[in-house]
């Protein structure tokens, strides 16, 4: 395994300005100190619930958001504060796919101009050979040239997410970073879009990094999942270590809500106590703490570290 990216305390910090001077009183800590490295060729899998960083994570990696601190490290060099037309040239090896393909669709073009924009931008083909290429990404997606001509409008979600992932193609990325792609799709119609990124995963040789608020729907597709609680990963493992042999107490209680298929194999569900609180005032020691049933009085004071036991991360007081 060789890594494609590793990220070093990546954070991102909002400010948050009171009074007539606007001063900054506080931060919303969004992403608040994340090491991890992405392997050429695997799915990860990014999971929590909402509000917990990892849009901000996978846009952060992008340099979409420029980061507050942290190093990016693509292929050996630091994306963070590197010139802008440098970036511009690594950036195209590196796309997203958003939660909503609608509103990240212009509706005034055809899915036709949609896909052939990156291919403009970059000058990477013109003319016929452009809409060559628009073809060939149609096709590859499951759709038709003569879809080429229609608007986003005259789609079903499904086959938006799929002109989506067709823009994204077009560019001949490594890395795809997938906002909760599927989020947005009837449950029958999100198998076909995680197939359809698995068979070009296969044939591209595609990386992802894969966003989604619960378990159930990157079992299938990651390799290894993490696991975010308000800004922070609390746990990365392999996805048969996270499944079958969880450490972290909020590991366990998300794993709690997906059903089981096998119902001889029960699970206790374990019910969270309160709410997330407010990234702008996380609390003291470990942030979970508040609601976890395996709190410990160290658990109050000190933060627990990212500790690696054999390759499987977690950041908890009881290992
Ligand atoms: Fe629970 Fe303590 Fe582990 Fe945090 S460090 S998850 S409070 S046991
Ligand atoms: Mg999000």
């Amino acid at each position: 395994k060789s890594p494609l990216i590793e990220i070093r305390n990546l954070k991102k910090y909002y400010p948050i300005r009171k009074g007539l001077l606007k001063r900054v009183v506080n931060h919303v800590k969004a992403v608040d100190g994340l090491d991890f490295t992405i392997y050429k060729g695997e799915t990860l899998g990014l999971v929590g619930e909402s509000g917990c960083g990892k849009s901000t994570t996978g846009r952060t990696i992008l340099q979409l958001l420029q980061p507050t601190e942290g190093e990016v490290i693509y292929e050996g060099k630091n994306l963070v504060g590197m010139r802008h037309s440098q970036l511009r040239k690594l950036r195209k090896s590196m796309q997203m796919v958003f939660q909503d393909p609608y509103a990240s669709l212009d509706p005034r073009l055809t899915v036709g101009q949609i896909i052939a924009e990156p291919i403009e931008i970059h000058g990477l083909y013109s003319g016929k050979e452009k809409d060559k290429r628009v073809h060939e990404l149609l096709h590859v997606v499951g759709l038709n040239s003569y879809h080429a001509k229609r608007h986003p409008h005259e789609f079903s979600g499904g086959q938006r997410q799929r002109i989506g992932i067709a823009r994204a193609l077009a560019l001949e990325p490594k890395l795809i970073v997938a906002d909760e792609p599927v989020s947005a799709l009837d449950v029958s119609i999100q198998s076909q879009v995680i197939n359809l990124l698995q068979d070009l995963q296969g044939q591209f040789g595609l990386t992802y990094l894969f966003i989604a608020h619960d378990l159930s729907v990157v079992k299938h597709i990651s390799d290894r999942v993490g696991v975010m609680y308000l800004g922070r990963m609390v746990e990365l493992a392999d996805k048969n270590e996270i499944y079958e042999s969880p450490l972290h107490p909020y590991t366990r209680a998300l794993l709690s809500a997906v059903p089981v298929p096998d119902p001889l194999a029960k699970r206790e569900r374990i019910v969270l106590q309160g709410d997330v609180p407010s990234p702008a005032n996380p609390p003291q020691g470990c942030t979970f703490h508040p609601r976890c049933a395996e709190c410990m009085d160290i658990c109050r004071t000190k933060r627990p570290e990212w500790k690696n036991i054999n390759g499987h991360y977690v950041a908890c007081h009881l290992y």
